[in-house]
């Protein structure tokens, strides 16, 4: 690839994997020259008056990375990491997400790189609304949907509702997803992408012969994901041995005491208090000794320096791009069955896509109708790309990119290039 403002070390991994994707289904060069790169990408100043009365000019990013499907959709990222690229990243993995699971949703990115853990209530608002404002001609109900991502929640969507629907001289909850239930959210939406995780967690066991209450699983992130992960898979029977989230780990051979650990951290927002197990680091969690390992926090964690120590049966990827490319050859080497990120963590989006379905319909729907259409999704993609990996002879991931981008490749066809 040319080099453009867009690269970066992540936008060259998403690259990469949709090279070798392309490659393995002979993809048209034409279309894989337009599919490298996003269709639109925005970076914007967002001024904001600080409590202490300075402003502060944030840096924030949206990339358009394609709509051949249905308008773009993907979430908002508060993080000080947030760059161009990691974004862009991003953009081009909710393409194929979308496009796996059979969402008529195109991929998008966006972000704010900022500490959002050091900003006040105040400013957290002055800078979501800034940022709606200054890419409020390139997004909309039919053109661009944002929702949750890392260091984002509820409350920062409805910021964005607000201050698009202010603009607009009338509400309009379809602008977003992953709202409070009061302003036009859906049920389910915050456990989705978790639930999600299990869900395909569930299948892989079945496929591979595996009892799951005699698994062990380490979960590092404690975010919306993490968290629910943990929750879920112990509901099902599954000893939790270790967690972690960005202030460190705890590990308990015996399984950790889930329900008091999911009190306190509801309390304090963080682990780092919490009285049970051995402290380890996020590096020694993943190196557990565990049947299953979950990560659910930032991308490249599993690398060409760690994969060879990795101990687990099932890599399920509640994060976006956990794992490099080079990881993923010593992990094929080990006979770890990977779970990736755009089958294991799409559950959010799904849930996304119901959310802006019954916004424009106007009728909501209950929550169990929301999570037997969310599994019947999953499991559905899941078994496709078994099937795929098989036919193929390729692993989980290469058969859910070639899914993904297949699709996407024959809309484009049919659209053809307009010019
Ligand atoms: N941020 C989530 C993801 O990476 C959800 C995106 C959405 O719901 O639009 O899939």
């Amino acid at each position: 690839m040319a080099t453009t403002e867009w690269r970066n070390e992540t936008s060259d991994m998403a690259v990469q994997q949709f090279d070798v994707a392309a490659a393995k289904l002979g993809l048209d060069p034409n279309l894989a020259v337009r599919l490298r790169r996003p269709d639109r990408a925005m970076v914007v100043s967002v001024p904001t008056r600080m409590d202490d009365g300075r402003v502060n000019v944030f840096t924030g990013y949206r990339v358009q990375h394609n709509d051949v499907l249905g308008p773009f959709k993907g979430g908002l990222r508060y993080h000080p990491s947030v760059s161009l690229g990691e974004v862009s990243a991003l953009a081009m993995w909710m393409t194929w997400k979308c496009s796996l699971v059979g969402l008529p949703l195109g991929g998008a990115k966006g972000g704010i790189a900022c500490d959002p853990a050091e900003l006040s209530r105040n400013e957290l608002q002055s800078m979501t609304r800034r940022y709606t404002a200054e890419i409020l001609n390139f997004i909309g109900p039919e053109i661009d949907v944002p929702a949750p991502d890392m260091g984002t929640n509820e409350q920062i969507m409805a910021w964005i509702m607000d201050t698009y629907s202010q603009h607009k001289g009338h509400a309009v909850p379809e602008i977003v997803t992953g709202k409070p239930i009061a302003i036009g959210g859906t049920l389910g939406r915050r456990e989705a992408t978790g639930r999600g995780v299990v869900y395909t967690i569930i299948e892989a066991a079945n496929h591979l012969g595996v009892d799951l209450t005699k698994c062990t699983a380490a979960i590092q992130g404690f975010g919306n994901v993490g968290s629910v992960v943990v929750k879920e898979l112990n509901d099902i029977g599954v000893r939790i041995i270790g967690v972690a989230d960005r202030t460190g780990g705890f590990y308990d051979a015996n399984g950790l005491p889930i329900a008091r650990l999911l009190e306190i951290a509801s309390q304090t927002h963080s682990l780092e208090a919490f009285p049970f197990g051995q402290k380890i680091t996020n590096a020694e969690l993943l190196e557990l000794k565990c049947d299953i390992l979950v990560p659910a926090a930032l991308e490249m964690q599993i690398t060409q320096e760690n994969a060879q120590r990795l101990q687990c049966r099932i890599l399920a990827e509640g994060a976006n791009g956990p794992t490099t490319p080079e990881a993923d050859a010593i992990l094929r080497d080990k006979d770890v069955f990977v779970i990736p990120d755009i089958l294991a963590n799409a559950g959010g989006v799904v849930v996304s896509y119901f959310e802006w379905v019954q916004d424009l319909q106007n009728f909501f729907w209950t929550e169990e109708e929301i999570t037997r259409k969310l599994r019947d999704i999953l499991v559905k993609a899941f078994h496709e790309v078994l099937q795929m990996s098989q036919k193929e002879n390729v692993e989980m991931r290469l058969a859910a990119l070639m899914i993904g981008i297949d699709r996407v490749a024959r809309a484009m066809l049919w659209r053809g290039l307009y010019a």
